[in-house]
């Protein structure tokens, strides 16, 4: 058996365009992301932005209620 075939978590810090941080689980140690919950428009309540259209469909599917 080869060793590291389940990489370990680890806590990952994430930076999101908004200039927000945040951290989280990861195998990495830093993650960026271009939306979070500060500056999501489910949060937000505004259309901030338009032009990642489909990664935010995708966000607003998995956590339309
Ligand atoms: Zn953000």
């Amino acid at each position: 058996m080869k060793s590291g075939i389940h990489p370990e978590y680890k806590k990952a810090t994430v930076t999101c365009a908004c200039g927000n941080t945040f951290e989280t689980g990861s195998v990495k140690d830093e993650l960026k992301v271009e939306i979070c919950s500060e500056c999501h428009p489910f949060y937000t309540g505004r259309q901030k932005v338009a032009d990642t259209g489909g990664r935010i469909d995708k966000f607003n599917k998995k956590y339309r209620r």
